[in-house]
């Protein structure tokens, strides 16, 4: 089904992938796996069409040519990414990501049997499909984003680290859910740092080393590899016969990262003066709306009227895709900040114009406040 010949890309003098070989047939899961930096995640947007580097060599996806091609025809060629960060829509809701989902040509005809397949995999979203991405857990926005990349009616779904970030209870759920979507027919190729979970799912497996391919075979064959073993599953470190760990390569730095970066100092600068200057700017996201309620208003965004209790695929997908590009024009990331254990929605930023340095200065003020009355509050024999 996909067959990768010959794959080299360069950022620069920086070569990241160095004549990568691979196949990966229909109903099969295939992982990737190799040190930080190894390329594989280089590997799998030159695949998809989203490499920023120089691209060589032929992808092949069932018997099309989709090398030079747009990353909009290789979606309408049976090829659906999950990046890495998931590349969800954070501000729209779940129902809204999978109408996305399915907007290529080569699913609009098959939209309910997609969407009726996604929410065989992920009955969770049926309850959830009003609920605001932004606000839902990992697993849950992960959920999303496969459903998402299952509506373009997929032959091969690729996979970005899809278990960075999870709890070991989902990622064993995610990992799960992948056998399940094999088990549709569709490919699935993963580029995965969690080795042990991958190659209990997968039926073969490639290992890459500073950009080159340097072994292939059989998911078991590689799990009782000594030298898999050592190098990604935490076995004994002297059976390795192979170098698995990337070795820096010198003097090959790619030119667009300079070797000396910003200071912190310059970074937090930075942060500070991408934040939105009002509140306004960024709406807080909804809270979860339960299936029977009324719509939350959503006053401060600048979307569409939503149909209130329409079925998923009632919504206007061209507002949709209207909403969700003025929504990236606007700079709301498509990937949520990792949600933390404060109760949800997000605490609103404070209703104030200030700018994010007086912001980053009432933020210290609070903390030193809150040390104070620490401070006070420590039992009177602890006190020096
Ligand atoms: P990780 O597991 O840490 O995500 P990886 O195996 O996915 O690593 P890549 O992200 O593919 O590795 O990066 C491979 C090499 O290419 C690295 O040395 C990286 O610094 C470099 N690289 C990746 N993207 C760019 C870019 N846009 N510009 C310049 N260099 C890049």
């Amino acid at each position: 089904m996909l067959e990768v010949r010959g794959l080299s890309v360069s950022y620069g003098q920086h070569r990241a992938l160095d004549g990568v070989a691979l196949d990966v047939k229909r109903g099969e899961i295939v992982v990737i796996l190799g040190a930080n930096g190894a390329g594989k995640s280089t590997a799998l947007k030159a695949i998809s069409g989203i490499c920023e580097g120089r691209v060589a060599g032929s992808v092949t996806m069932q018997g099309e040519d989709i090398t030079a091609l747009p990353a909009h025809r290789i979606v309408e060629s049976g090829i659906a990414l999950v990046p890495e960060g998931r590349g969800v829509f954070a501000d729209l809701t779940v129902a809204e990501n999978l109408a996305l989902g399915g907007h290529p040509a080569r699913a609009r005809d098959e939209a309910a049997a997609n969407l009726d397949r996604v929410l065989a995999l992920f009955p969770r979203l049926i309850e959830r499909k009003r609920q605001v991405v932004r606000t839902m857990s990992g697993g849950e926005q992960q959920m999303v984003a496969i459903g998402r990349a299952m509506m373009s009616n997929p032959a091969l779904l690729t996979l970005d680290e899809p278990s960075l970030g999870l709890s070991p209870l989902l990622s064993k759920e995610l990992f799960q859910n992948l056998r399940r979507v094999r088990d549709t027919g569709i490919g699935i190729l993963l580029v995965e740092q969690n080795a042990r979970a991958s190659l209990a799912i997968a039926d073969r497996g490639y290992l890459l080393e500073n950009g080159h391919i340097v072994h292939a075979d059989s998911a078991d064959r590689l799990r009782n590899d000594p030298a898999v073993q050592a190098a990604y599953l935490g076995g004994g470190a002297t059976a390795a016969r192979r170098p698995m760990v990337a070795a820096p390569v010198a003097a090959a730095l790619p030119p667009q990262r300079a070797a000396a970066g910003p200071s912190p100092a310059d970074i937090a600068a930075a942060a500070m003066s991408a934040l939105p200057a009002a509140p306004q700017a960024r709406p807080a996201p909804a809270a979860m709306v339960p299936l029977a309620a009324p719509p939350v208003p959503q006053a401060a965004r600048p979307a569409p009227p939503r149909p209130a209790a329409a079925p998923m695929f009632g919504l206007a997908l061209d507002n949709v895709v209207a909403e969700a590009a003025a929504a990236s024009r606007a700079g709301y990331g498509t990937t949520p900040p990792p949600r933390s254990a404060a109760p949800r929605p997000a605490p609103a930023l404070p209703a104030t114009t200030a700018s994010g340095a007086d912001r980053l200065q009432t933020a210290l003020a609070e903390i030193e406040q809150a040390a104070a009355a620490a401070r006070a509050c420590r039992p009177a024999h602890r006190r020096p």
